[in-house]
Formats: C-alpha cells, sequence, structure tokens
C-alpha cells in the first residue's frame, strides 16, 4: 500500500492544491451512514451531505455491493460501444420523469453545458440562429465551465477570464416582470432552478414556475430547469418540478444522482432530442458502466414511497429544532427550502455569522454548509437516522451558543 506510506494532513492542501477551495481544519478519512470521522478520529454528525451529494449517506451497503460487483464487471467502454447500466439507468429515469432522451456526463456543469447547447442548437435547427438569448437569473449558479458561469448569475465567478458567451440576461429571481420585460422572440431559453440553492436556499414559487411555462410556450423558447441540487429525492419528490404542476423541456441532474461517484445527466423530450445527430455533442466517460450502475442502485433505492415520504418527516425535525433552537438564541428570521433543502436564515443582527457558526459547528463535532453570508444550509442524507438529527441539533446548539459568546 504505497499511497499510505506517505503522511499527508490538512496543511499538505496548501502546497498541493489549486488554492480555490479553503477546506476546514480536519480531514475525514471514514464515513458511516450520517457519521464521519477525521485523522484523529473525532466524530462528526454529517448535514452537509457532501453539498447534497450523498443522498444516501456514506458507504451505504447497496451502494457499496454495486460499486464492487460492476467493479468487477466492466467499467469502461467509452460511447464507441453502449453498455447495460446506461441503458438500464436511462429506461429507468424515464420512466420516473417527463422525458424521452438522456444524456449521460459527469458533473452538474457538463449536464448543463449539455442543457445549454441543446437549447441553442434546437433553437438553430428549428427557428433561426439568432433565436440565441438565454434569460437566467441573479445569484443564479449552473456550474463552473465558461458557459455555466456565465449562465450562472454571479460575475464573481465569471469574470476575469476573458470575453464571455454572449445574449445572455439576468433578471430577478421569483419576478416574473422582470422576464416578461426582456422575454421576445429571440430567446431560446428560460434556465432556474426550481429551488436556488448556492443563492441562499430559495424556491421559486408556484406562480413564478407556471408563469415561466406560459412566457417559454408563448415565444417558442424552452423552459431549462436546473435540478443538480433540487433533484434526486431533495425536495421531497423525485424531482422539484413535481411540486409545480409544470412539465419542463430539459432537466439536469447530478450531485445526489450517483450518491457519490460522479455522474450527471440531462434528460429531454424526444421532440427536442431529434435535432441531434452523431457528432454534434459528446463526452468520453459521459455513461460510464461503473458511474451508471451505482447510479441506478442510488435511483431504485430513492424513488420510493419508503424513502420520498422519509423526507418529509425528517424535515419537520429539523424544523422544530431549529424552531426551539431560535426560541433560545433569537437569532434566525426564517427557515425556508423545501424538504432536505433547508436553509437557516441568519436574522439582521446575526447576519454576517453563517461562517463562523460553520466553524463552531465543526469544532462540537458537525458538518454543515452557508449559502451565502447569513444563511446556514443542511443538505443531509435523505435516509439520516432521527437519532443523528437530535444529536446534530444538540451540537448546533452549543455552536450557536459559543459564537454568541
Ligand atoms: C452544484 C451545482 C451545479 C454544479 O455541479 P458540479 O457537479 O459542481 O459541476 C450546477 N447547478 C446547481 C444548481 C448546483 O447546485
Amino acid at each position: 500500500m504505497a499511497a499510505e506510506n506517505l503522511a499527508v494532513s490538512r496543511e499538505t492542501f496548501d502546497n498541493v492544491i489549486l488554492p480555490v477551495y479553503a477546506p476546514a481544519q480536519f480531514v475525514p478519512v471514514k464515513g458511516k451512514g450520517s457519521r464521519v470521522w477525521d485523522q484523529q478520529g473525532k466524530e462528526y454528525i454529517d448535514f452537509s451531505g457532501g453539498i447534497a451529494v450523498t443522498a444516501l449517506g456514506h458507504c451505504h451497503p447497496a451502494l457499496v455491493e454495486t460499486l464492487k460487483s460492476q467493479g468487477e464487471t466492466l467499467w469502461h467502454t467509452s460511447n464507441v460501444f453502449t453498455n447495460e447500466p446506461a441503458l438500464r439507468l436511462a429506461s429507468k429515469l424515464i420512466a420516473a420523469t417527463f422525458a424521452e432522451r438522456v444524456f449521460f456526463g459527469n458533473s452538474g456543469a457538463e449536464a448543463n453545458e449539455a442543457a445549454f447547447k441543446l437549447a441553442r442548437y434546437y433553437a438553430c435547427k428549428k427557428h433561426s440562429p439568432f433565436k440565441s438569448k438565454i434569460i437566467a437569473f441573479h445569484n443564479a449558479f449552473h456550474g463552473r465551465t465558461l458557459f455555466t458561469v456565465s449562465v450562472g448569475g454571479q460575475p464573481k465567478y465569471s469574470d476575469g477570464f476573458g470575453p464571455k458567451p454572449a445574449d445572455i440576461v439576468h433578471v430577478p429571481f421569483n419576478d416574473l416582470a422582470a422576464v416578461k420585460a426582456v422575454i421576445d422572440d429571440h430567446t431560446c431559453a428560460i434556465v432556474v432552478e426550481p429551488i436556488q440553492g448556492e443563492g441562499g436556499v430559495m424556491p421559486a414559487t408556484p406562480e413564478f414556475m407556471q408563469g415561466l411555462r406560459a412566457l417559454c410556450d408563448q415565444h417558442n423558447a424552452l423552459l431549462v430547469l436546473d435540478e443538480v441540487q433540487s433533484g434526486m429525492g431533495r425536495s421531497g419528490k423525485l424531482f422539484a418540478y413535481e411540486h409545480y404542476g409544470i412539465k419542463p423541456d430539459i432537466i439536469t441532474t447530478a450531485k445526489a444522482l450517483g450518491g457519490g461517484f460522479p455522474v450527471s445527466a440531462m434528460l429531454t423530450t424526444h421532440e427536442i432530442a431529434s435535432v441531434m445527430a452523431p457528432g454534434v455533442h459528446g463526452t468520453t466517460y459521459g455513461g460510464n458502466p461503473l458511474a451508471c450502475a451505482i447510479a441506478e442502485t442510488a435511483l431504485d433505492i430513492i424513488n420510493t414511497p419508503e424513502v420520498l415520504n422519509g423526507v418529509d418527516a425528517r424535515r419537520e425535525q429539523f424544523v422544530s429544532a431549529l424552531q426551539k433552537i431560535n426560541q433560545q438564541f433569537d437569532i434566525l428570521s426564517e427557515i425556508r427550502g423545501k424538504g432536505l433543502l433547508l436553509g437557516a436564515v441568519l436574522n439582521a443582527q446575526h447576519a454576517s455569522k453563517a461562517r463562523d457558526i460553520l466553524n463552531a459547528s465543526a469544532a462540537e463535532g458537525l458538518m454543515v454548509l452557508t449559502a451565502g453570508s447569513d444563511v446556514i444550509r443542511f443538505v443531509p442524507s435523505l435516509v439520516i437516522e432521527p437519532t443523528d438529527i437530535a444529536e446534530g441539533m444538540a451540537r448546533f446548539a452549543r455552536a450557536i451558543a459559543k459564537v454568541l459568546n
């Protein structure tokens, strides 16, 4: 085991990794369910879920079993050859959604890149090469490729990298009038997260989503939903669009799709997919058998009434624990989000303390996330044990007490 002969620690990070992250001061080495242990053997409760990825907790036995069995069978073929796990996963995603065609990638950004390219290509082939305008939203997050940061609504992520893809317009989220003011027949797509994740755990209102659908229909534009964070059961339904009574044209999914193994997908209709042809788009690893086999197992488990109904029960436990903490400390102004995509919004008096609370939580043995400077974000396993929620919330209360003192 040559790899274990080289001692590494958190300090190694600063010497060997590109400094685009500032990870916590501890290094996790092992996880089981919703508990994680670091190099020193300290135990943590995981409310961060690897940023809404480990939806079945760490090392779920069924996922480990598939990893092992597929790992001894076939890992990779390239798209010069198709494979059974990809065909099964695509068939199951289609059976579970509005969709009729699937494209596999390896990350959320890659699925979104495919979605944005498809929306433009479809408009170009079916309407006009000038129908290229994309309407997107302030504070949106769609990934880190140049196209996806440009569609994303945070200029700090897209500035400094040279000329950006053109014809992208940003307007305020949940503001239908603002969309009406900019949409026209040159618009090819509206791109939106049903629940903005990185942008502060902000759900779209039903009127907004239904209004976007109607505007897309009026202008022959596609409604593209980024469900990278909100999908795969996170909202209490398999995909968050199901809460809104609308049918999208394209959705993207990643994060929880592989339960921790990198895989993503873009889902669309046969009609829209039919403009594509061999060679127009692609990716070497996309749809590889190892990733797809694991995602198939994750989907089989998540897309059941037990798991999906369990999301709302767990949400209630989180919300009531947070309300109790708020009665004691008067620190929150709002608890928002859907299902187990939960945002605890700090009130004006404590608005800049999210990062301090995250650090204090780690010290108490709890992993949480932030979403901006004033929101604590909880995106735990969808099957987290009630006892882990209770213990994690006790640790959270201690962390808050420390920050306030
Ligand atoms: C995380 C995220 C992405 C980017 O996914 P990557 O796998 O990091 O490329 C895109 N959209 C949303 C809504 C996300 O939360």
